[in-house]
């Protein structure tokens, strides 16, 4: 795994995102913003589940206004999702949120963006290219001067030299995200952070890994549009898994249309699949053969519902035999190996109790508390 990039560390609230900071998982509500009870309701669910950073939506202007009330009721950070009009982003700033998503180039006016800009202070933006929706070519560059960067792309962002149909995607999005830092920064702004979203994998790669290098801001990775939690959490993982690997990113989200708590535990599965990130029970399960000696799917299924509920950091292993069991899963802190009516409690691969199978689950499960319970008795 390549060292993490260097970027620079920004608060978000009382969250650190870049530096060395740990990578935050965020997500967004799916609640109208609107509905303050409901928005709550929401975010504190997801806060339980370890959400770090929540983003609404902010549609209107009552959705901005309803910010004040979710903020003084909420404790993670929360980020306004504004679209173009600076207005929202003001009322945003003014109902104390703690980061603004917010493309000053869709605001198409320098001035009102110097005005979000003069208003947000140590408040955090987060520029937010999409494939979906860049701006016509030629736009680029129509304002906010060149950036400082130094790149073939950065020549190509200069206003009247970008000519629609020459840029590759990927180009088209590396340039849009220079030219709308530029504006921030020539404003003196650079609490920045800066996601390239695409819903195609190698697409979102090869953008973030190009734009990594060029600016030190740090970086919110996603891949937009994912899909359901099967098919969305998959694509997640290659783009961000590779990403990740490569030491890219900062925080993440993993877009799901799904429960936003899905997205959460999408996106710590993530980071601890690649060690970034410990947060809860991991699961370690056989696929089941010939050799299993008990229906492995539905006990590990039941074993990781169990687990969901969980909060501490314990490895669980569930396997099929004893004769391969215990030895593939031996980095497991606790784990069960099935065999013919009866099934071998492990720790660390070796034994420590047999059990008759009928008892295995609840036994799994006791065993697993005792070694939280010793964990916890370490700290
Ligand atoms: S642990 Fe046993 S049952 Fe499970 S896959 Fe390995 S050999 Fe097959």
């Amino acid at each position: 795994m390549k060292p993490r990039r260097v970027s620079k560390a920004i608060n978000v609230g009382d969250v650190v995102v870049g530096g060395s900071a740990p990578i935050t998982v965020q997500s967004m509500t799916k609640t109208d913003t609107r509905d303050v009870k409901a928005t709550v309701r929401q975010i504190k669910e997801l806060e339980e589940a370890g959400c770090d950073i929540i983003r609404p939506a902010v549609p209107d202007m009552e959705a901005a206004k309803a910010l004040r009330e979710i903020k003084k009721q909420v404790k993670i950070p929360v980020i306004a999702d504004i679209h173009f009009h600076y207005q929202l982003a003001l009322e945003a700033i003014a109902a104390g949120v703690d980061g603004l998503r917010l493309n000053p180039g869709n605001i198409r006016d320098k001035e009102k963006v110097e005005l979000v800009v003069r208003a947000a202070k140590q408040i955090p933006i987060r520029i937010g290219v999409n494939f979906g929706s860049l701006p016509p070519v030629g736009q680029i560059g129509k304002f906010g001067g060149l950036h400082r960067h130094t790149d073939g792309v950065n020549k190509l962002a200069k206003a009247g030299e970008a000519v629609e149909g020459q840029f590759s995607v990927v180009d088209h999005m590396v340039a849009t995200a220079l030219w709308e830092i530029s504006i921030l920064e020539d404003l003196d702004f650079d609490l920045i952070k800066i996601s390239l979203k695409a819903f195609d994998v190698p697409t979102t790669v090869e953008a973030y890994r190009r734009l990594a290098y060029m600016v030190p801001y740090p970086m919110h990775l996603g891949i937009t549009e994912a899909g359901t939690a099967r098919a969305g959490s998959i694509r997640s993982a290659v783009g961000l898994g590779y990403l990740l690997y490569e030491g890219i990113g900062d925080t993440i989200r993993v877009s799901l249309s799904a429960d936003s708590k899905e997205e959460v535990v999408a996106g710590y599965d993530i980071l601890k699949s690649l060690n970034l990130r410990q947060k809860g029970t991991t699961l370690v399960a056989c696929p089941s053969c010939g050799r299993a000696d008990v229906d492995v799917i539905t006990l590990a299924n039941k074993v990781d519902a169990l687990l969901q509920e969980k909060s501490y950091n314990v490895k669980v292993a569930v396997m099929g035999c004893e004769v391969n069991g215990p030895g593939e899963a031996k980095d497991a802190d606790v784990g069960i190996a099935a065999g013919v009516g009866r099934a071998v409690i492990f720790r660390k691969g070796q034994k420590a109790r047999v059990v008759e199978e009928s008892e295995m689950l609840t036994a799994l499960m006791e065993e697993v508390e005792k070694v939280a319970a010793e964990q916890a008795g370490q700290d």
